[in-house]
């Protein structure tokens, strides 16, 4: 037997556009229409068909017509099939549509999220963070997009999960692919049904209850954290007390290596791993990664914001635009977990890696780019020597 959220879902799953009349609304959700209702927003506009008992027929369904005396009849144009007429009042075909803005805050509320403000309408919406304690949390994202548009592993590839564990709130498992479920547990993300995790509240109640304690539900996410705490992040190289940016040099040797050093201190070695840049999904280096080997491009600089005119009021060469282009997406806030991953890295946490200037981010440290040039210019040699 279904439970009334159960209903609920279902039935948003089934209306196309999260709107139709009330008369619809009313018999699909039967007994949980007096829950829903609040959810259903009232629009000005009505329904022009109402549907058959019997669909399909060549003149169905029902044509909504307004009658001389003001009264209002849904007719079926199929004399054949026998669709009865209907008497019916403005309020029966006046369309109504979901409020997932009130959904979304009901849903934060039941489950101790703080929510954020809504970016923009999408595949897959950040609702907020559940939060462990002050600065520790981690997201939850939720999706109404059902099986019509079923959720692809792009999708979730590009949430903004800031390396942390995630769960994602649909309203029933089967609104999301088996592979694209493994694809979100080898994220450390998990899966969450609304129709086994809340229900609506009970009257004189409002909005939805969560099935179990929040920290119930969220308990594996929490555990997670807590592991987290355990293991703190082990600076890279051994700094002295009191260490600063200006004495740690970044020399890229590749794309993927850099030597970094201090002083006069023997260089490390240093690839997107140990800073915690490499995608455990391809093996690839992050965008974060990514943004440094701008840095290095640009000479120690990264933008202030996109779009770039100048920088250090040069304008752009060929190759910065380039190299920018690639990391242009979600720039800021990628920006912001460099600048973080950096200084708990490296152990400097009290000085900031980056000083801000009119058109750039200065970096603190030195920038060694020559490593990479030589590795483009052996390139050039080996292409131009090889064809022999
Ligand atoms: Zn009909």
């Amino acid at each position: 037997m279904m439970t009334t959220t159960a209903l609920f879902w279902k039935t948003i799953e089934d209306i196309p556009g999260l709107a139709t009349d009330t008369r619809d609304w009313r018999r699909r959700l039967g007994e949980t229409w007096k829950h829903a209702r609040p959810y259903l927003t009232e629009t000005p506009r009505f329904a022009e068909q109402v549907n058959c008992p019997m669909p399909g027929g060549e003149h169905c369904p029902r044509r909504v017509v307004k009658q001389d005396d003001g009264s209002i009849r849904a007719v079926c144009g199929d004399r054949e099939r026998l669709c009865k007429s209907l008497d019916l009042q403005p309020k029966h075909i006046r369309i109504r549509e979901l409020d997932t803005d009130r959904l979304r805050s009901d849903i934060a509320k039941a489950f101790g999220i703080n929510p954020v403000a809504r970016q923009q309408r999408g595949m897959i919406e950040h609702l907020g963070d559940y939060l462990v304690r002050a600065g520790v949390g981690f997201p939850v994202f939720f999706s109404l997009a059902g099986r019509r548009n079923p959720i692809g592993t792009s999708d979730i590839f590009g949430l903004d999960r800031r390396g942390l564990p995630f769960v994602l709130m649909v309203p029933a498992l089967r609104d999301v692919e088996p592979s694209v479920v493994a694809a979100i547990h080898g994220m450390d993300g998990r899966v969450l049904a609304f129709d086994e995790c809340m229900q609506f509240a009970r009257p004189p109640g409002q909005g939805f209850d969560a099935s179990m304690l929040p920290s119930e539900i969220f308990a594996p996410e929490i555990a997670t954290l807590a592991d987290a705490e355990d293991d703190p992040v082990q600076p890279v190289l051994d700094l002295p007390v009191g260490a600063t940016w200006a004495k740690l040099k970044f020399a890229f040797i590749s794309e993927e290596v850099i030597n970094v050093s201090y002083g006069k201190q023997a260089p490390v070695r240093i690839e997107p791993d140990l800073l915690g840049m490499k995608n455990q999904r391809n093996g690839k280096a992050t965008r974060q990664w990514r943004l440094l080997l701008v840095c290095a491009v640009l000479d120690g600089a990264l933008p202030r914001s996109f779009p770039v005119q100048t920088i250090r009021g040069q304008p752009l060469s060929a190759g910065s635009i380039k190299a920018l282009d690639d990391v242009k997406r979600g720039y800021d806030r990628q920006r912001q977990h460099l600048f973080a991953a950096l200084k708990s890295r490296f152990g400097i946490t009290d000085l900031p890696p980056f000083k801000r200037t009119v058109d750039c981010y200065e970096a603190e440290f030195v920038v060694d780019a020559s490593g990479l040039r030589q590795g483009v210019a052996d390139q050039r040699d080996r292409n131009f020597v090889e064809p022999r």
